[in-house]
């Protein structure tokens, strides 16, 4: 039996980075970026009004005083997105929030600082100023933001919203990106029966698949395409038949069938079509039977226990590093937070326990541990938000302690 930190060891040693495509800016939500994504521009591209109001020199407003009002002629008016070509030298103009600010002047005073604007047919002809203005004052400067050459995006970054703004901001279309591993799921055990259509009647001693419904939505909400290739009962046979067939895959999972029942089969057939099995069995608490191989054609696979925490621990903790590592995204930090009761560890190894976190009313980040820890349980899924982390070596955990946790959710 391997320590959970081997097991993660030997995986990510495995790990080879996915293909990369190129994707449009709008197209790459929830991808990853896979080569550096640097502007090409500056943004903003011009000096830009910050505020409607009008733009002056702001050497010229310096004997602007509450006593002795200074009067400034204005020349004409300049709208956001409108270009600026009959400007002259000094000339001081009323303005819009997101026009050109002249090359000339530097600072754009609001309408709710000018002490008086005298217009003709609705035209700003001169305002009164009782305050000089700052240099830079409500001008938002050429490359303030980005300039040409600034990193946007590092390869590992997940594509969100943020990103593809940033993007679209400074004009690129096209980002490198990985692949997005594609996963197949088999199911296992004769007792179990898939939904599909209206729902079958069970007989005795048999229960509806819900590894399956898990796996395949816990990666779908992450943009993973991962598809149900079937439950093979217990029979070895078709199990091998059934990952003899092309695939596009690059992951398998299966679950149940990995223990060391009479009815376990999935490390023999694998052995028998020439797998290299890098693991079956890890000091992990539920999952302990999991197993990790690398098939004949290259595609990863990993033989969950069939039970559904099991399951669901073996998605979170064992299948969700290699997928980061292939889209060659960071190591995860766990999120802390404080016990709110007391605890104490049941055997050795590294165990993960349901658990919900939240902020009390402090603010301060508090996690509680289910009381029902058992692998069966489907119920307690619903009751969790997410993982309490119980390392190899910690036994008794006291109230308040700061503990490591990992969201549900994959990414
Ligand atoms: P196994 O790992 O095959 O020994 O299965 C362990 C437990 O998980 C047994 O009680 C199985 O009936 C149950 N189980 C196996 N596969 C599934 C599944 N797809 N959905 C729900 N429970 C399952
Ligand atoms: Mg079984």
């Amino acid at each position: 039996m391997i320590s959970f930190d081997e097991a993660i060891r030997l995986i990510l040693c495995e790990a080879k980075p996915a293909p990369c495509v190129i994707r449009r800016f709008d197209d790459a939500l929830g991808t990853v970026c896979a080569a550096r994504v640097v502007s090409p521009r500056d943004l903003p591209a011009f000096n830009s009004a910050a505020m409607d109001g009008f733009a002056v020199r702001a050497s010229n407003t310096l004997l602007a005083t509450p006593s002795k009002p200074l009067t400034l002629p204005i020349s004409h008016r300049i709208e956001a997105g409108a270009r600026c070509t009959d400007h002259k030298v000094g000339e001081c103009v009323e303005i819009t929030t997101g026009a050109v600010v002249p090359e000339t002047l530097d600072s754009v005073i609001p309408y709710e600082q000018i002490h008086h604007t005298e217009r003709v047919d609705g035209a700003a002809k001169s305002i009164k100023l009782t305050a000089s203005a700052f240099v830079h004052q409500n001008v938002r400067r050429r490359g303030e933001d980005f300039q040409v050459g600034s990193l946007l995006i590092e390869p590992g970054t997940m594509i969100g919203a943020s990103q593809i703004a940033a993007m679209a901001a400074s004009g690129i279309t096209d980002i490198v990106v990985h692949q997005m591993p594609v996963v197949d799921v088999f199911s296992t055990g004769a007792e179990v029966r898939s939904l599909h259509g209206p729902a079958e009647q069970l007989h005795d001693g048999e229960i509806y698949d819900s590894n399956t419904p898990y796996l395949l939505n816990t990666l779908k909400v992450e943009g993973i395409e991962a598809r149900h290739s079937g439950n093979v009962g217990d029979d070895a046979a078709s199990f091998a038949q059934s990952l003899l067939m092309p695939s596009e895959a690059s992951i398998v999972i299966s679950t149940g069938g990995v223990s060391k029942g009479p009815r376990d089969f999935i490390a023999e057939t694998l052995t028998a079509l020439g797998a290299r099995i890098l693991f079956h069995g890890v000091a992990i608490k539920p999952g302990k039977p999991i197993l990790f191989a690398v098939l004949p054609d290259g595609r990863y696979f990993f033989g969950l226990p069939g039970n559904p925490i099991a399951t669901a621990v073996g998605l979170r903790f064992f299948v969700q590093p290699l997928i980061r590592a292939l889209l060659g995204m960071p190591i995860e930090n766990p999120t802390k937070a404080l016990l709110t009761d007391p605890y104490l560890k049941k055997g050795n190894g590294f165990h993960v326990v349901k658990a919900h976190r939240a902020f009390d009313q402090k603010g301060v980040g508090r996690i509680t541990l289910l009381k029902d820890q058992s692998a069966f349980s489907v119920s307690s899924l619903l009751a969790m938000n997410c993982w309490a982390i119980v390392p190899e070596g910690a036994h008794a955990l006291e109230k308040d302690m700061p503990i490591d946790s990992m969201d549900t959710g994959l990414f």
